[in-house]
């Protein structure tokens, strides 16, 4: 059945975040044949429609107001349901980000109907979407159908893979002017942690430091494999407890959920907890002295070493490569 989905393009700092593409691609797998309308909410995003189209999407509407200069879920909620009123889509995908968790609940419950959040993956089967969700914090997996109405769904980003981008494809990007009144939060101004390199929630690749790492200095190392790799430093809560690192690097059940390519875990237990947040990356290294440690239960490949002489070794090893 075509169905007309549309999905959401999050911006950041003037450019598309990659999720933004990955919902495409599940938005043409909603729309079977169907159309895929790119949606841009914000402060001169227009000039960024062109490469939604480039990845799949069959036309792009801009919402561009002063007041969606910053993300506010009443501002952003004005603009989407603007958009839907007037779309009227049997299908509307978000990346599942701080963003699409906020705002995704609140739509669904202005149009009365289900959202199903988080999805890991999604297959035609059986003449059936069956979109996969993780539950009991990644222990099981569940399996969702929509059987009637809208298609609501929220996608994890680094799960599901972007259409290459085709620099040939062209498609309409229009604008519609929407009044955005009454916001109930005012953003004054958004102080910026200092931030070294690639976010977290979208790296490929991520070198983990725990406990193990034994203090602040104990993450350079770490710091230059990952820049080495290309990819950002994550850590257990056991380290930001002991305030080796800022707690916007925790990963786990209380922190942030990553999937990437490669995950390494360097001097980390592999508390449940800490399984809940990581246990899905494609392929998990894990370094640690003690061979009895968690951790190895989930990872692909094991070091029985010190972290201290194993991940300097590594760094050296792919610097050789990539020369
Ligand atoms: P430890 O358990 O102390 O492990 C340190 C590891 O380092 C050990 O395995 C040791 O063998 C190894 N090691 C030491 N020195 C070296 C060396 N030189 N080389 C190699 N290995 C070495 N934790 C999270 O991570 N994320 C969460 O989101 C989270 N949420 C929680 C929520 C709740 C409600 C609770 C109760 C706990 C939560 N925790 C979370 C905490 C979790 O239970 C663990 O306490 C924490 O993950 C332990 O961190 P760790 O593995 O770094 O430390």
């Amino acid at each position: 059945m075509a169905r007309k989905v549309l999905v959401l393009g999050e911006v950041r700092d003037g450019s598309l975040r990659n999720v933004s593409f990955e919902a495409i691609a599940a938005g043409k797998t909603v729309a079977e044949g169907g159309e895929v309308i790119g949606v841009l909410a914000g402060k001169e995003v227009s000039a960024l429609g062109q490469e939604m189209i480039q990845y799949g999407a069959d036309k792009v509407i801009v919402v561009e107001h002063d007041k969606l200069d910053q993300y506010t879920s009443d501002g952003y909620s004005q603009a989407l349901m603007a958009v839907i009123d007037q779309e009227k889509p049997e299908g509307i995908i978000f990346g599942h980000t701080a963003l699409g968790k906020d705002l995704s609940p609140k739509l669904a419950s202005k149009l009365s109907t289900g959202l199903i959040s988080d999805a890991t993956d999604l297959e035609e089967a059986g003449g059936n979407l069956v979109f996969t969700r993780p539950i009991y914090s990644g222990k099981a997996f569940e399996k969702k159908i929509v059987t009637d109405g809208l298609i609501f769904a929220t996608i994890r980003p680094n799960n599901i893979e972007p259409l290459a981008k085709d620099e040939s494809r062209s498609g309409d990007v229009t604008s519609l002017s929407v009044d955005i009144t009454d916001l109930r939060t005012i953003i004054k101004d958004v102080v910026r942690k200092a931030s070294e390199g690639v976010d977290l929630s979208e790296a490929k690749v991520i070198i983990a430091g725990g406990r193990g790492v034994k203090s602040e200095d104990g993450f350079e190392p770490l710091k230059e494999l990952a820049d080495v790799l290309g990819g950002a430093v994550g850590a257990s809560r056991g380290a930001c407890d002991a305030d080796y690192c800022d707690y916007s690097l925790q990963i786990g059940q209380t922190g942030k959920v990553v999937t990437p390519d490669l995950y390494i875990a360097c001097g980390i237990s592999g508390a449940i907890q800490h399984l809940a947040g990581m246990s899905n990356s494609k392929v998990i290294v894990a370094i640690n002295k003690d061979p009895e440690a968690n951790i190895f239960n989930v990872a692909d490949y094991g070091i029985v070493g010190d972290l201290f002489e194993v991940v300097p070794m590594l760094t050296e090893e792919f610097k050789k490569l990539k020369v």
